[in-house]
C-alpha cells in the first residue's frame, strides 16, 4: 500500500531534548486562573485577565492561539493571531488531525504560530514574546519541561521556544470566552481551521489508541443485549472476577449473562428440569421454574441476587441493607457470595442442585 493511500504515519518522538536543557527564559503563567473564579461573570474574568496582561511588555511579539476539536476527539483545528511589535498582524490556520484531542489542537496552534514567528523574525531576536492560550492542559504539558516532553509536538514547541536564547518569553493562560479580543479571534481561526482538509495532518499515537479504544468499547456495548445485568451496569464495563474460585467465577459470569446453569428456571427452560406436570417451558410462572429455596417465584438472576427472602440476611451483611440498590451488584465478589449463599440454602433441605 502506498504511503499516500495510507495517509501520514502517526507522529512518534525519536529524539528528546536533554534533561539539562535550560528553560529558565520561558515563564509559564497560570496566575489569572488563581485570581478569578471560573464561575465569575465574563466582565469580571476579562477585567482580571486584562490586569495581568498589562504587566507584560507591550513592545513584544504577541501570539493568541487556540485549538478546537469536535467533541474533544475529532476534526482538530488550530488557529493563531500574531501581532508583531510594528503592529503588523499575521494569522495561522492549521488542521490538527481527523482524530485529535482538544489539547493536541491547542499545541498544534502554538507550534504553527511559533514557526510563523521564526519565519518572520531573526532567529537571534531578543524581542520579548508573549503567547496567550486558554488551555491549562496544554500549558501543563509544556510546564513539565523541555526534557520531559513525551510527544514530537511538545518537543518541537520547546525547540522553537528555545531557538532564540536571549528572548524573554511568557506563556500566559487566559480565561476563554469572556470577550478578550485576541482570544475571540484565535477561537474563530481555530474553528475555521477544523474544516480544512485533514488528509495531510499527522495523527499522534495517543489520539489514535484512544480512538481505537472508544470504537472498540462502543462496538462492545452495542452488541450487549438488553438484560438485568446490563441495566445494572448501564454503560460501565463489568470488572473482572479475580479473587474467586473458578466455580464462583462461572456463577458470576452466568448470572451476569442471565443464564445461570444452576438455576431451576433456566434448566426448566432448556428442558433439563422436567416435572410430571410440565416437561419444558419458558414461562417464569410455571411451578417447575420456582426458586428451590423460597418457592415464591422463578429463580432468575434478579430473584436470587435481589429478592429471594432467604438471602436477606446475607444482603444485610454484604450491603448493610436487605433491599440494596441494584447497582451494588456491579461488585463480582458480592454476586459470587450471593450465589454461594443460594446454593448453601438448597443443600440442607435435601434439594441440592436441580
Ligand atoms: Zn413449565
Ligand atoms: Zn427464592
Amino acid at each position: 500500500m502506498s504511503a499516500q493511500r495510507r495517509g501520514p504515519s502517526p507522529e512518534r518522538l525519536h529524539i528528546t531534548l536533554p534533561p539539562w536543557t535550560d528553560c529558565s527564559g520561558v515563564a509559564i503563567r497560570l496566575d489569572v486562573g488563581a485570581a478569578v473564579s471560573r464561575e465569575a461573570r465574563d466582565e469580571v474574568r476579562r477585567a482580571v485577565a486584562e490586569e495581568h496582561l498589562a504587566t507584560l511588555p507591550d513592545q513584544a511579539t504577541w501570539i493568541w492561539s487556540d485549538g478546537s476539536a469536535e467533541g474533544g476527539v475529532a476534526s482538530g483545528g488550530s488557529g493563531a493571531l500574531i501581532t508583531l511589535p510594528s503592529g503588523e498582524e499575521r494569522t495561522t490556520r492549521t488542521p490538527a488531525g481527523a482524530v485529535c484531542s482538544s489539547t493536541r489542537a491547542e499545541l498544534v496552534a502554538m507550534r504553527a504560530a511559533l514557526e510563523e514567528v521564526q519565519q518572520l523574525e531573526d532567529a537571534t531576536s531578543a524581542t520579548p514574546l508573549v503567547l496567550c492560550t486558554d488551555s491549562q492542559a496544554a500549558l501543563a504539558t509544556l510546564a513539565t519541561g523541555a526534557g520531559e516532553q513525551r510527544t514530537t509536538l511538545g518537543a518541537e514547541i520547546w525547540r522553537l521556544l528555545l531557538a532564540a536564547p536571549d528572548r524573554p518569553t511568557w506563556l500566559q493562560w487566559v480565561p476563554a470566552h469572556c470577550g478578550l479580543p485576541g482570544n475571540e479571534r484565535a477561537d474563530e481561526l481555530a474553528k475555521k481551521a477544523s474544516s480544512l482538509p485533514q488528509a495531510a495532518a499527522p495523527v499522534d499515537v495517543r489520539s489514535l489508541t484512544k480512538a481505537v479504544d472508544r470504537a472498540a468499547s462502543k462496538a462492545w456495548r452495542d452488541r450487549w443485549p438488553d438484560s438485568f445485568f446490563r441495566r445494572i451496569m448501564r454503560d460501565r464495563f463489568p470488572t473482572p472476577v479475580l479473587n474467586e474460585t473458578r466455580e464462583d467465577a462461572v456463577n458470576v459470569h452466568q448470572l451476569r449473562a442471565g443464564h445461570w446453569g444452576l438455576s431451576t428456571s433456566y434448566l426448566h427452560r432448556i428442558g433439563r428440569h422436567p416435572t410430571p406436570t410440565c416437561q419444558q417451558c419458558e414461562d417464569l410462572k410455571c411451578p417447575a421454574a420456582l426458586c428451590l429455596v423460597c418457592r415464591e417465584e422463578a429463580d432468575t438472576p434478579e430473584h436470587v441476587l435481589l429478592h429471594c427472602p432467604c438471602l436477606a440476611g446475607m444482603r444485610l451483611r454484604l450491603f448493610g441493607n436487605i433491599h440494596p440498590d441494584a447497582t451494588r451488584l456491579r461488585d463480582g465478589g458480592a454476586v459470587a457470595a450471593l450465589a454461594r449463599g443460594c446454593l448453601r440454602h438448597r443443600e440442607p433441605a435435601g434439594y441440592g442442585r436441580p
